[in-house]
């Protein structure tokens, strides 16, 4: 993890007092220098010969990033029929785009083969109901290696009980459905969802889709998915990318020799691409003394960032207007009607009602899991380009949250205007 001068001196490049001025609060800033450092931190860590990385949008899907990636030469993964359609409306070649559903439906399915996307399927009654109908279309096939990092440390990398994939125990039943359709399989893949810290456990997983491909003789790529952990705190361990890309370069260029053919290594990250490229940016409503802590109360909660109520994630916090203040322990928390605790027990420096809070790690599944609960406007979003800052997503109004409501002509009652 960079040093705390570093991490303050990165947050700094933004100028988050500024923003706040000019967009007000609460407000999703990314800045797209991090973004394109993670990507190149990426190419730069493998060598072979055909490397393509499809930045996993689900993490997040304003249009200006979706482009932006499009701009600098990533792919794009996608997992629902419309991140598919924002991916093309980015300006995303179809084929640059693959298409990594989990659970829809077969007409779900047909809708992606008819915008010439890639198609990754993750189960064989699909598999083979989609055969039957595009036998002419290529597929990727999505496997669970159900593999364990060894000893205590139990890191898994594909539940044997995950819903995702088909087990690696079923390539035979795969093969039949392919005999039996003449569909091509173009392409193998393995996600496993979990954080990856170890390349060693990356490589395990590896060895057994070598093992895999040796029995389909059409693969034009094989996609690693993701999985790669980025640094939350400081100190914190993180993905040695560097050093995976090593390890995995060299097996690769092995497993092209043997197979016969250069093939495609492919990622998918998401959280590595844009989770430290943003910041959210809140004001403090109120500083709240009880009898054991010290509160303070943020204008924005779990409608605007849940993965530290969803998932226990620490977001690693600073107070942006009092930087040099004595620092204290605060419990942070937001203004929903239910307890929605940002972080418990900081150190942070004295935190006076007004002052602006900035969260980091705020790029990755932050805004794009925001919702209107409580019916709170969802927040504005800036995108720092080359020393500009640029509004990206407009802060909401009444009428976003009334858009797709149907009046109907009972119990009327007199308007008031708001
Ligand atoms: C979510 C997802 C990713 C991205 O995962 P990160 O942990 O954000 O890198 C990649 N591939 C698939 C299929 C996914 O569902």
């Amino acid at each position: 993890m960079d040093s705390p001068s570093l991490l303050e001196a990165q947050l700094a490049r933004i100028n988050p007092l500024e923003l706040v001025e000019k967009y007000d609060c609460p407000l999703y800033v990314y800045d797209s220098a991090i973004m394109k450092r993670q990507y190149k931190r990426i190419t730069d860590a493998f060598k072979v010969k055909n490397l393509k990385i499809n930045y996993a949008c689900k993490a997040l899907t304003n249009q200006t990033i979706l482009k932006f990636f499009n701009h600098i030469g990533s792919g794009l993964d996608t997992v629902s029929i419309q991140e598919l359609k924002m991916g093309l409306k980015a300006g995303f070649d179809p084929k640059d785009i693959i298409y990594t559903p989990n659970c829809v439906s077969i007409e779900e399915i047909e809708m992606a083969v008819a915008f010439g996307v890639k198609i990754n399927i993750d189960n064989i009654s699909i598999l083979e109901q989609f055969g039957h109908l595009h036998p002419e279309v290529p597929v990727c096939i999505r496997i669970n290696p159900h593999i364990f990092a060894g000893g205590s440390s139990k890191i898994s990398v594909g539940h044997i009980d995950s819903k995702f994939g088909i087990s690696i125990h079923q390539i035979p039943h795969v093969q039949r459905v392919v005999e039996a359709t003449g569909i091509k399989v173009e392409g193998l893949h393995m996600h496993t969802g979990s954080d990856i810290l170890d390349a060693g456990v990356f490589l395990q997983g590896a060895e057994i889709l070598f093992n895999v491909a040796n029995s389909f003789k059409d693969l034009e790529y094989i996609d690693f998915g993701s999985g790669f952990k980025v640094p939350y705190k400081e100190n914190d361990i993180s993905t040695d990318i560097e050093e995976l890309g090593e390890k995995l370069s060299e097996r690769f260029n092995d497993f092209c020799k043997a197979y016969g053919r250069d093939l495609t290594l492919m990622f998918e990250p998401g959280k590595f691409l844009v989770s430290e490229a943003g910041y959210f940016l809140v004001n403090v409503n109120v500083v709240k003394q009880t009898t054991s802590t010290v509160f303070a109360g943020v204008d924005s909660g779990l409608n605007h960032l849940i993965r530290p109520m969803f998932y226990n994630s620490y977001h690693h916090i600073v107070n942006v207007t009092n930087p040099k203040g004595k620092p204290r322990i605060y419990t942070i928390v937001g203004y929903i009607c239910e307890t929605d605790t940002f972080g418990i027990n900081r150190k942070i420096a004295e935190i006076r009602e007004s002052d602006i809070l900035a969260f980091y790690n705020a790029g990755a599944y932050c805004f794009s899991m925001a919702s209107n609960y409580n019916s709170r406007y969802r927040p504005a979003e800036v995108f720092i380009h080359e020393g500009k800052d640029y509004l990206i997503r407009k802060r909401e109004v009444l009428d976003d949250l009334l858009r797709n409501q149907v009046e109907v002509p009972l119990f009327n009652t007199m308007e008031v205007k708001v």
